[in-house]
């Protein structure tokens, strides 16, 4: 089949290839029809397409199931997914957290090759932390005989505020964020791109968890801090300055006590496990009465934020994540009959609310899915294909 090899027709192809290799990029594996859907190609274009990438070997084709899987499904014919060739590159994630250091090895093709955490003291100075980081990767690349000479980029996660354009702007110079970003470019000599590991947690279950597959996703992470992040048409939505989805520090009492952030009364001051915990040490303990009541209020409180959230942006999901969410229906049955009183009819008529999926491997991955949705696709394919259009 002859391809078009000049002009605007040319021009059209390229950005319909583009554009499928940019979706299997972000969303991992999909079927054709799903892929049809996500690139809003016809059939015909969408499955020529498919057929040029599959023969250059930029994309490969496997079967959806496992074999024992396909049985169960029976007959019919079985379902194939196309994705990214795994030989095409790697993107390592990282999570520098508070307590945990978390590295997470995955393929473009959301295939995920390695992982592996240590636990660090709450003080750690940052230099320390790049360094228990950094032994965990050449670790886990020895162990998995994994090399990294095909690294697309790294994704890491930090605790606290990462404003957006901290380095170009000038504006907000931190230290923190400079020696991160510094040390990894030198050492990997590949774009390194950093966030707060809430928000990546956020992106990461948008991508692989309680998320997957919806358009928005707005999560909320309950533990010593409350923070959170919006996720919208698989990519991590950061606002003009870096802070959107900070649920944490929104205003629930003018009175109330004054917050880090320069607020007064944030949702965080009443519902955070440090303050819980201050009241019931047993907080988690559903057997406790009062630790009871007291996750029933905070599960009203929080609700009456997500329903503000949730007017103003109308997610398809809102995924709760943190210690807090282990105790369940204590802290959900009142979450979810604030959020219903409080929010548009046509807002809680489509709204899934659901615990996070991922494990403490969360904000790691999504360093992985920030180096996938962030950084532009490798070009040797481009470049194969402009060789096979020159060719008689
Ligand atoms: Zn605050």
């Amino acid at each position: 089949m002859g391809r078009e090899t000049s002009g605007p027709l040319r021009l059209l192809r390229e950005t319909h290839e583009e554009r499928v290799l940019s979706v299997l990029r972000t969303r991992g594996p999909l079927t054709r029809a799903q892929l049809a859907e996500q690139t809003n190609l016809s059939r015909a274009t969408l499955s020529s397409i498919v057929q040029t990438l599959l023969s250059n070997q930029a994309l490969v084709e496997r079967p959806e199931h496992t074999l024992a899987e396909q049985a169960v499904r029976g007959r019919g014919r079985p379902v194939s997914v196309v994705m990214l060739n795994p030989a095409g590159g790697l993107a390592l994630g990282m999570d520098l957290g508070q307590r945990r250091i978390q590295v997470t090895i995955s393929n473009v093709a959301h295939e995920f090759v390695a992982s592996g955490a240590v636990a660090c003291a709450e003080r750690t100075p940052w230099a320390r932390r790049l360094q228990l980081a950094l032994d965990l990767v050449d670790d886990l690349t020895t162990r998995h005989d994994v090399s990294l000479t095909a690294l697309a980029g790294v994704g890491v996660g930090i605790v606290g505020p990462v404003p957006v354009g901290a380095d170009s702007a000038g504006l907000v110079r931190s230290d923190r964020i400079a020696l991160v970003r510094d040390t990894l470019r030198a050492r990997f000599g590949v774009p390194v791109y950093v966030d707060n590991n809430t928000r990546l947690a956020a992106l990461a279950e948008a991508v692989w968890g309680a998320g997957s597959g919806v358009d928005s996703t707005l999560y909320l992470r309950l533990s010593y801090g409350v923070g959170g992040g919006l996720v919208l048409g698989g990519r991590l939505f950061a606002g003009a300055g870096g802070a959107a989805g900070e649920l944490g520090h929104i205003s629930v009492n003018r009175d109330g006590p004054s917050c880090s952030c320069g607020g007064r009364g944030c949702l965080e001051r009443y519902v955070s496990l440090t303050t819980l915990q201050a009241q019931c040490n047993d907080i988690l303990d559903a057997r406790d009465e009062k630790a009871r009541d007291l996750v029933a209020e905070a599960g009203t409180r929080i609700g009456e934020v997500l329903a503000a959230a949730c007017n103003t942006v109308n997610p398809e999901v809102v995924v709760i994540g943190g210690e807090l969410a282990e105790t369940g229906d204590h802290l959900f049955k009142p979450l979810q009959a604030a959020l219903r009183r409080y929010t548009h009819s046509q807002v809680h008529r489509t709204v899934r609310v659901t615990r996070a999926a991922l494990g403490p491997d969360a904000a790691a991955r999504g360093g992985i899915a920030l180096v996938l949705t962030t950084s532009p696709p490798g070009t040797e394919w481009r470049t194969a294909l402009d060789q096979e259009a020159v060719r008689p």
